[in-house]
């Protein structure tokens, strides 16, 4: 029980000595920022207290205070409009792609095929506030408040215990600049992602499919990328793979980790293929089903007679791989990216567009490479 104690004593101090008195703020702020993710300086009051009340990529529990008024002031009913058209259009990519695998027997396919039909899609922002009943905050006790908001957190989850799952809820607020492939087969995207450079409405198809639609393509996948395959369609944990189908799916993934393991983005320091496995997985086929519902986009537009045209000189498929790019535009201290590459699910952004769009032949196409060019794979590694 001591052991305990000294533990959870340690872990409260960590989780809480940013907030805390001047000497506490500064050592942690010396070690978890200065040390490992090389800042120079804490970012100033006023940012620091919206990242307390806003969270920063999965929100806190006082979350959706904020997302409430963002919502208020950024949301159009039009940017869900488009992202649920754009939904069906990667969807239907997706379908045509399992349907299309060589190397997928068909009983396999059809629970793919199920389980890809029964993914549910929450987007832009909850259907009902979260109540706050119960929490007490006070004006004059900052730290007294942030433990009585976890206490109060803690409480609210462990209510939920034994209770029917709660479909509706969100558990991130919908000011967030992130999506999520969630449990019970969910893929959410809050209207915080629904902006540029992710998606605009007054753009065109081809840079929306290329931002938020390579991101819908890679959550989607998230449900069929290495950890995502083992759930069923109603989100348990089930092995619903033949055998064969388990082991050749294993046999890409295993290539898509050699391939992500030979980048060195510092010296001495690679991309952990196997951390990063299911992150990479959905980056490959999400950016290539995306591609996939654009051409569908665009052929309807064919059929209408209003074929797209181009903007800028650039032909919609080239707008589409500038606007993905464009999503993952990322800079690093070399501190925060060794610290990324050692513990970060995700590749680093600059790889998280090099490596897919080298093993997408609709890249080569679209920009005229050719074989033997920097960003042609002689052997495409491809899992969906
Ligand atoms: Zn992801």
């Amino acid at each position: 029980m001591d052991t305990w104690r000294h533990y959870l004593r340690l872990r409260l101090l960590d989780a809480s000595a940013e907030h805390g008195p001047k000497a506490l703020a500064q050592a942690h702020f010396d070690y978890r920022s200065r040390a490992i993710r090389g800042l120079k300086a804490p970012p100033a009051r006023s940012e620091r207290v919206i990242l307390m009340v806003g969270g920063q990529y999965g929100g806190s529990p006082l979350s959706h205070t904020l997302g409430e008024l963002f919502v208020a002031e950024a949301f159009s009913p039009l940017a869900q409009q488009r992202a649920l058209a754009m939904l069906d259009d990667i969807k239907a990519a997706m379908r045509q792609r399992i349907t299309q695998l060589p190397w997928m027997s068909e009983p396999t396919k059809q629970l793919a095929l199920a389980k890809l039909a029964a993914m549910r899609a929450k987007i832009g922002a909850p259907a009902a506030w979260r109540p706050y009943d119960g929490l007490a905050l006070r004006a004059d006790d900052y730290l007294g408040n942030l433990l009585r908001i976890n206490a109060w957190a803690t409480a609210d989850r462990l209510a939920e215990l034994d209770k029917p799952v709660d479909r509706e809820r969100w558990n991130t607020s919908p000011h967030i600049v992130n999506a999520f492939a969630a449990g019970g087969n969910q893929i959410i995207f809050p209207a915080g992602i629904l902006q540029p450079p992710f998606f605009d409405a007054r753009a065109d198809d081809a840079s929306n499919y290329g931002g938020i639609g390579m991101v819908i393509g890679h959550e989607i996948t998230h449900h069929f990328d290495d950890r995502g395959r083992r759930f069923d369609a109603a989100g348990n944990l089930r092995d619903w793979w033949q055998p064969a189908d388990a082991g050749a799916y294993q046999a890409r993934a295993d290539r898509v980790a050699a391939l992500y393991g030979g980048y060195e983005p510092v010296p001495g320091v690679r991309i952990n293929g196997r951390l990063t496995l299911g992150e990479n997985i959905s980056d490959m086929a999400g950016v290539q089903i995306a591609y996939d519902g654009l051409q569908r986009a665009l052929a309807r537009q064919r059929a209408a007679g209003q074929p797209a045209p181009l903007v800028e000189g650039a032909t919609p498929e080239q707008r589409f791989f500038y606007a993905n790019a464009t999503i993952w535009r990322t800079k690093y201290r070399t501190e925060a990216l060794v610290d990324q590459l050692r513990t970060d699910s995700h590749s680093p952004g600059r790889w998280r567009v090099l490596a897919p769009l080298t093993h997408t032949p609709a890249f080569a196409l679209a920009f005229g490479c050719k074989p033997g060019d920097g960003m042609v794979a002689g052997d495409p590694v491809s899992v969906w």
